[in-house]
């Protein structure tokens, strides 16, 4: 098709996270005639860096900024609250507009697969995360916090999120925006120690320098290493002189530096392992304690070892999850592609794209779904030429047949005043705001 002033090529975007954004923004900075809707199954956009970013880190989340001046473009609009896959199926969608980019993110958990992965006081970091972060799907998440050692599997950096947050002291934690419910249950924690492992060696841990240097700036608590655990076999060295493992040698530099950690009054313990793989989950009706084999070099030793604990937390990586009628590759948790065209068992679908961590799984950090986008949207500009125009080319039409199915989209305009509302609530909180956890709370704002 060619887009024309008066019929502008109609994209539709699955998911209001940064990919979304980023997708949508690198559109509406091509030379051509366009329009953006933009679909998010929750009333408030900016999936990860609301509902994923850790409450303590800020900074990272004026990134909003720059996805608030998408949204001010007049190409532009914003339904949240709509359930692709559910309130509106991809087909339905496709009569609608000439493309579609799935944006839907990376929302559930690797899984280690072991024996009592389910048992009470085992949780995973999307369970966690989202239900300190105020997410809906995870407001009602009971977390056990009475036991004096929890352990974590991962060493992303996520896995240090975690950690961080079980570290915090009840101060660090009120002037941030966690979800208050979860500000109540973490002030009466009485985790003293937050364990840490990995399967590999030192040199191979995933999480950051930045990340693992703030494990030694928390007011109460001390970093904890065994040195033995620092020393690596010659290959591993070697790979560390390596310039793309530039972060590791930095992070190994870290690790050393905890080794003369002087703990002073500082009560609570974050204590990483390394070279252990999870065999069990033990316990009776709860989690009781881990067991781990030993690894020595990456191979296993047939030695074992276990560690008491309360609680029980799997990061060890997330997964994109399937939207009905999207071709998906459930082992990787992604939906196929090359270069951001939709591939199913016979070629690319035509008018289907993805983009950000549905379409390359769960890695680096958010500016990278920037680059992601530009792959994704140049792929579309090659393609523009042969994709068909829909057979309906009318929001409103859309918007009549969701009010039918009794939906309620939140426009941006809507999101505002519900964004104004949390700011207002976290004011006389002293933080940057409380979030609304409840959906039906969130829509009531919007009628105001
Ligand atoms: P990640 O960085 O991929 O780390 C996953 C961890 O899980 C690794 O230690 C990995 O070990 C381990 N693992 C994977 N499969 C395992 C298994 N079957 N058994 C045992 N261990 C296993 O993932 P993430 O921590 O979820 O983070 C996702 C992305 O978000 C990353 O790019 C991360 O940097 C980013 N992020 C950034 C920030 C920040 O910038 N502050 C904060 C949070 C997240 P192996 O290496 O042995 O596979």
């Amino acid at each position: 098709m060619v887009p024309t002033p008066k019929r502008p090529l109609r994209v539709a975007v699955v998911g209001a996270g940064p990919a979304g954004f980023y997708a949508a923004d690198t559109l509406l900075k091509q030379n051509i005639p366009v329009t953006v809707d933009l679909f998010e199954r929750l009333p408030a956009p900016f999936g990860l860096v609301r509902y994923g970013v850790s409450p303590d880190h800020q900074k990272i989340k004026n990134v909003v900024k720059v996805f608030e001046q998408t949204a001010a473009d007049k190409r532009f609009s914003y339904f949240g609250n709509v359930n692709v896959g559910r309130d509106i199926n991809v087909f339905e969608l496709r009569k609608f507009y000439d493309t579609t980019i799935f944006c839907s993110g990376a929302e559930s958990d690797r899984r280690l697969g072991i024996k009592g992965e389910d048992l009470k006081g085992s949780y995973t970091a999307s369970q966690f995360i989202g239900w300190y972060n105020g997410h809906p799907r995870f407001r009602d998440c009971q977390f056990d916090f009475s036991h004096e050692v929890a352990v974590i599997m991962g060493q992303g950096n996520v896995a240090i999120d975690i950690a961080r947050i079980l570290c915090c002291t009840k101060e660090e934690l009120a002037k941030t925006d966690i979800a208050q419910h979860a500000l109540d249950v973490l002030a009466e924690s009485k985790i003293k120690e937050v364990h840490v492992y990995g399967r590999r060696c030192a040199a191979d841990a995933a999480f950051t320098p930045a990340e693992i240097k703030e494990m030694a700036e928390l007011a109460d608590c001390s970093p904890v290493v065994s040195p033995q655990d620092l020393e690596l076999s010659p290959s591993s060295l070697k790979e560390l002189e390596d310039p793309a493992n530039a972060f590791r040698k930095k992070n190994l530099e870290i690790l050393k530096s905890f080794n003369s950690f002087v703990p002073g009054t500082r009560r609570k313990k974050f204590v990483l392992h390394f070279n252990r793989t999870p065999v069990e989950i033990m316990g009776g009706s709860q989690v009781e304690k881990v067991k781990f084999e030993i690894n020595h070099d990456g191979k296993p030793t047939g030695q074992y070892e276990e560690i008491g604990c309360g609680a029980f937390f799997t990061s060890i990586g997330y997964v994109g999850m399937p939207i009905e009628g999207v071709p998906f590759l459930p082992q990787k948790g992604v939906i196929p592609n090359t270069k951001g065209r939709v591939f199913d068992g016979d070629g690319p679908v035509q008018g289907w794209y993805v983009c950000g961590w549905i379409a390359h799984g769960a890695s680096g950090v958010i500016g990278t779904n920037k680059l992601y986008a530009q792959e994704t949207i140049h792929s579309v500009m090659e393609d523009l030429k042969d994709l068909s125009a829909c057979e309906t080319p009318d929001t409103g039409k859309l918007l009549a047949l969701l009010k039918e199915r009794e939906v309620t989209p939140v426009t941006f305009i809507d999101w505002k005043k519900i964004d104004a509302y949390e700011i207002m609530m976290g004011l006389s909180l002293g933080k940057p705001r409380e979030k609304l956890t409840r959906i039906s709370k969130m829509i009531s704002i919007t009628r105001r």
